[in-house]
This record gives C-alpha cells, sequence and structure tokens, in this order.
C-alpha cells in the first residue's frame, strides 16, 4: 500500500528535533532507520501528519565508555555496534545479539534507539537491554531524564516515551569482571524475529557460588521482561545441571505469554523455559 500523505522534515540537533514535533502538534513521528517505520506507514497502521527525521543529528551517534557504563547514541546502527571495539571488549553479548537482527540491510540501516523506541515485543534488544540494566536517556521539552529499561517498556509498541520526547542514548552497566554472557533466540522462520529470545549473564564468587545472575527474555509476551523468578533461584547457589533446569522451569513466572498464529501461548512458555536453560547453561557450566 501507498503510505497516507504525510510532510517531512529534517533535523540538524536534538533541540531542532524535539522543537519540530512539538510543532506537529502531536501528529509528528520521528523516523530514524525506517526499518521499522515504513513498514507501518505502507499498511497505513500509522498516519503521522510529519516524519521528523533525526539521519543528520550526529550528537546521536557513537559508542563512549562513562565510568561503569557503556553509553550509546539512539542512532548508532547495528552494523556501527558490531565493528565497534569498545561494545567487543565490554559488552560482546550485545553484538552477538545484534548480528541476529534481521539481515545485512537491517543492520546497516536500523538504529539501537529505533529498535527500543518501537518497542517490538519480538525485537531482540529489549531483552538485552533488561539483562544489562539499561538507562534510557530521554531529552524532551521538560529536559533530560534517564529512565530505567524496566520502567520503559510499557507494552506492544508502547513505551515510556512521549510525543515529543526524543530517545538521546541508552547505557548500559558493564558486567563485574568474569561475568560470562549469551544471547540465544528462537527465530520465527520467515521473519527471524524472535519467537523467543533469553539474553542471560551470570558470574561466580571465589566459592563457586553464583554471585551475579540477570535473564531478560523477549518474543514470548506483550513485552520484554526480566525473568526474576529465575534470578532469585539461582542467587548464592552452586550452579549444577540439575538447578538450571529447575531454574529454567521459572521462565515463564514474570510475564503473561502471547498467544498469536505464530505460536500458542502454551508452545511460548516451552520456548521460554528451553532457551532460558540453554542459555544458562553456556553461562553457569
Ligand atoms: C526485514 C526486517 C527484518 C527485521 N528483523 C529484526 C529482527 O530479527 N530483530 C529485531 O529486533 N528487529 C528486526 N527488524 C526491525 C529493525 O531492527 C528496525 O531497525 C528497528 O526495529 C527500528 O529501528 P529503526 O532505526 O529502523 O527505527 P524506525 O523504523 O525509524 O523507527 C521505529 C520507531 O521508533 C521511533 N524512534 C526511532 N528512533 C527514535 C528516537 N531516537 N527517539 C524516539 N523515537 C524514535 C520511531 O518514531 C518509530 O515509532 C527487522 C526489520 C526488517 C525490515
Amino acid at each position: 500500500m501507498i503510505p497516507s500523505a504525510f510532510s517531512y522534515v529534517q533535523a540538524s540537533s536534538v533541540q531542532e528535533a524535539i522543537r519540530l514535533l512539538k510543532e506537529s502538534n502531536g501528529e509528528g513521528k520521528v523516523i530514524a532507520g525506517g526499518h521499522s517505520l515504513i513498514p507501518l506507514l505502507k499498511f497505513r497502521l500509522t498516519t503521522p501528519g510529519t516524519l521528523v527525521d533525526i539521519g543528520q543529528v550526529a550528537e546521536l551517534r557513537g559508542v563512549r565508555k562513562e565510568g561503569n557504563r557503556l553509553v550509546i547514541g539512539a542512532l548508532t546502527t547495528y552494523r556501527q555496534i558490531v565493528s565497534d571495539p569498545l561494545v567487543a571488549e565490554h559488552l560482546p553479548v550485545l553484538a552477538q545479539a545484534v548480528r541476529q537482527i534481521g539481515d545485512i540491510q537491517v543492520r546497516n540501516r536500523g538504529t539501537i534507539g529505533g529498535n527500543l523506541a518501537h518497542a517490538d515485543p519480538a525485537a531482540d534488544l529489549p531483552g538485552v537491554a533488561l539483562a544489562l540494566d539499561a538507562m534510557l536517556e530521554i531529552q524532551g521539552e521538560d529536559g533530560a531524564e534517564a529512565v530505567e529499561a524496566e520502567s520503559f517498556f510499557l507494552g506492544p509498541l508502547i513505551t515510556a516515551l512521549a510525543e515529543t520526547s526524543l530517545l538521546t542514548a541508552v547505557s548500559f552497566l558493564l558486567p563485574p569482571p568474569g561475568t560470562k554472557s549469551t544471547y540465544l533466540k528462537y527465530a520465527h522462520p520467515a521473519s527471524g524475529y524472535a519467537v523467543a529470545g533469553v539474553c542471560a549473564l551470570a558470574a561466580a564468587d571465589a566459592h563457586g557460588r553464583i554471585s551475579y545472575v540477570r535473564v531478560g527474555i523477549n518474543g514470548v509476551g506483550d513485552m520484554a521482561y526480566r525473568a526474576r523468578s529465575v534470578e532469585e533461584k539461582l542467587l548464592g547457589q552452586i550452579p549444577t545441571a540439575d538447578l538450571i533446569a529447575e531454574a529454567a522451569l521459572l521462565a515463564a513466572e514474570d510475564a503473561e505469554m502471547g498467544s498469536d498464529m505464530f505460536a500458542s501461548a502454551e508452545y511460548r512458555r516451552h520456548l521460554s523455559e528451553v532457551y532460558t536453560q540453554k542459555a544458562l547453561q553456556q553461562v553457569l557450566l
């Protein structure tokens, strides 16, 4: 289908983008890589009056280390993330997840900010953001704020972003030294999106007890979630195959499983348990 008519404006700075959104009187929409928005426009599932293109806003791109966090500009593309040395050194699990997104064209254009702002339940990065204690940096009419990932994702395609706000960056907490991490997904065979995706990180203390564990899951529910029941079961324990199997059975406890033409809620529950078990085996055994 052909999108409904809209006007198109380019912003050259964050402040200008916010002003242009404000001037759109609730009819404005940010466009970054366009790989989620353009399909929606073509299906007329969204009909904005104005597209505010932030593609030229240089201050939104790049990766930098700030203390114990890695800060990635919202407009940083997947391709830039997988080839960035700081990401490779400090957050290999992010690069591992990003490599599994779409195809080379999608990774050339798609942005980390677009992925998180879009909040598609089947996207790969929301679960990774939750597992890495991400803070979403938002700039709006009234100034800047940082929102924890768990308060940012509110539902399918729904986030804490206001209509006139911009996601400017996402900062990830660097896991403690010695942490092992992985992101595994059961990809939909046609679209490649996650039917289930599990990001797991874990570290052990000098006595071999689990001292740090994070599990973020996307794909199976209406929105990504942290599998806190799994984490609580593991924390302080000596990892064994039996313990991991028991903990993985709790993977669906912290969310309502979704059901659609691709997969029933029962099947999604099963996938969340199986992929959590596989991921935990990789990081704990
Ligand atoms: C063929 C194909 C396969 C794909 N496969 C996968 C996959 O396997 N896994 C996966 O996770 N994703 C997948 N995607 C989606 C892709 O990752 C998108 O790039 C991503 O979801 C959105 O990023 P974008 O930069 O393209 O955002 P856009 O499409 O430009 O924007 C998406 C939404 O986010 C908003 N937005 C964007 N940036 C900002 C910002 N800085 N501040 C506020 N709002 C903003 C827009 O207004 C819009 O509502 C696929 C897409 C395609 C076309």
